[in-house]
């Protein structure tokens, strides 16, 4: 790839081959055939090998395209051309292996055989406490992966419907944080892990529930979220946060049968909602003022009976990696510092009575739930889901954690693993390294080829659009000038940039809408 990408550069360096010559080189270098006869067949594969998957909204237009419309197994440079109008952006990162797990075929063979090793290990017992989970299938066996660029890979029974249980606490915290500031939130619950049971009817010596992660602290931060609005629409606030977080990709569901158990068996989270109620009267900590006390607890046990399959949850793990931007949709669910509180508390305390010894010998931010589910998140790398519904005697998935056992002894995942191990393997592209050069060289490349959705994505990542090149020109200059009408009104409506900024001629970029009545306007 290297030696590809050395040649394409000394193209880049010739004289008349600036600009469209080197979109064609650089595709028919990694398309690998020549302009008359490039294989669709060969395209797609390296693209689903890659763990792109059908269903990712990123590539809908161009799979369709090159499905319906060129019907024949080879097509030409100008059909091909066609087909990847406005996927440019991420088509080269692809063909190019800049995404976060380049070899990502050979990294799934190594998921699979974790997971291979793992399915055949019997341990554990499903949880019993109501029918509902006690029904589930104990057989049940599926790992889900989503890269911060949208990489994906499920083995197993990744379509099984689950409820999320315990993991909606990770969540609750992070929408609870979004709406008021740290400081507020923390005002009603403490950051350190309990040392106890995570339904322990027990507060700290401030008489907050010890953290977010635990029964107490979730009912806690349940009750911050929207505390002024109706029921339903806090209800639908969250489940609004959940389909952003899986970006579309499958169903969130909601299981009333599990809520209605949950509710008629909840003697334990009443009694510690209870208990944080009477702290209102002895100390100053509490609910917030005008807490429905049923209400939060409904909705809590509502939060537990969401229903999901591994494939949906590892994007919301994903976007949790991804600092909080959907990695399929490009849309920013959580602030990143939001994610960075949410991440450490998984770390301390999202494993139950195991998290000291899962943040030590696995180092990974997790949360667990009743059902079965294991949600990791490495942070600027990946999520990863498992679910198995067998639970060992602290609560937790017994193939789920003998899976990150494995997976922590393959890779170097632990976040204080070294990049030079030389016994654990690095799946990772040091990819930020001129980070800053990279993405506005993206954005001027997107603009001309009219990428508005991966345009969108660097402007949530924070990239300067009013940057200049060699010739003065800014990314709206090369928008007018392609005449990207829908572009151009985002770059001036949405992202504001300075549309006043000369060329090393003396042109603004209006000068080049050339008497375009469309362009004009947007100017006005
Ligand atoms: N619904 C359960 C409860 O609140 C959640 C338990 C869990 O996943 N640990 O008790």
């Amino acid at each position: 790839m290297d030696d590809k990408w050395t040649k394409i550069t000394h193209c880049l360096l010739e004289k008349n081959h600036i600009r469209i010559p080197i979109q064609k080189r650089f595709f028919l270098y990694f398309v690998e055939d020549d302009e008359t006869n490039i294989q669709k067949e060969k395209i797609i594969d390296v693209i689903t090998s890659s763990g792109f998957l059908k269903d990712d909204p990123r590539l809908s237009v161009f799979r369709q395209r090159l499905k319906t419309l060129v019907k024949s197994k080879q097509i030409n440079y100008e059909e091909f051309s066609y087909c990847i109008d406005n996927h440019i952006s991420i088509l080269k990162k692809i063909f190019q292996k800049d995404i976060i797990i380049p070899d990502f075929k050979g990294f799934c063979e190594k998921i699979k055989d974790i997971y291979e090793q793992t399915k055949i290990k019997e341990g554990g017992s499903v949880a019993d406490y109501i029918p509902q989970l006690k029904q589930q299938d104990p057989t049940k066996y599926g790992i889900s992966i989503c890269t911060i660029d949208g990489q994906r890979f499920n083995i197993g029974d990744t379509k099984y419907k689950y409820s999320i249980q315990s993991c909606c606490k990770t969540i609750n915290y992070g929408i609870a944080l979004e709406e008021h500031n740290p400081e507020y939130v923390h005002t009603f619950v403490g950051r350190e892990p309990s040392g106890q049971s995570f339904n322990e009817i027990t507060l700290n010596k401030e008489g907050k529930p010890h953290n977010p992660l635990i029964n107490a602290g979730a009912i806690m931060t349940t009750s911050l979220i929207q505390k002024e609005k109706t029921h339903s629409e806090r209800y639908d606030h969250i489940m609004n946060v959940w389909k952003d977080l899986s970006g579309g990709i499958g169903e969130v569901g909601f299981n009333n049968s599990v809520f209605l158990s949950e509710k008629n068996t909840a003697d334990r989270n009443f009694a510690i909602a209870y208990f944080m109620k009477e702290t209102n009267s002895t100390k100053t900590i509490g609910f917030p003022e005008n807490t429905n006390l049923h209400q939060t607890l409904d909705l809590y046990f509502q939060c537990c009976s969401i229903e999901l399959n591994t494939e949906t949850m590892a994007i919301v793990a994903g976007t949790l990696a991804n600092g909080g931007i959907n990695p399929l949709t490009g849309k920013r669910i959580f602030q990143e510092e939001t994610v960075k509180q949410m991440l450490s508390m998984m770390l301390m305390c999202g494993m139950y009575d195991y998290s000291g010894e899962f943040a030590f010998k696995i180092g990974i931010p997790a949360k667990s739930g009743v059902a079965g589910a294991i949600m990791l998140v490495i942070p600027n790398v990946m999520g990863i889901v498992t679910f198995s519904p067998r639970l060992d005697e602290i609560g937790n998935s017994y193939k789920g954690i003998e899976f990150c056992k494995l997976l922590g002894q393959t890779f170097n995942f632990h976040i204080f693993d070294s990049f030079q191990s030389e016994t654990k393997i690095n799946p990772l592209v040091s990819r930020y390294q001129n980070n800053t050069i990279n993405k506005q060289t993206e954005l001027y490349e997107a603009c001309k080829h009219n990428d508005l959705e991966y345009v969108k994505i660097l402007f949530q990542r924070g990239v300067d659009f009013n940057v200049t090149d060699y010739d003065k020109r800014t990314p709206l200059h090369v928008a007018v000038c392609e005449t990207h009408i829908e572009l151009v009104k985002y770059l001036l409506q949405v992202v504001k940039v300075n549309k006043h900024i000369q060329d090393r001629w003396g042109h603004t970029p209006k000068d080049e809408a050339n008497n375009n009545q469309k362009l004009l306007e947007l100017f006005q």
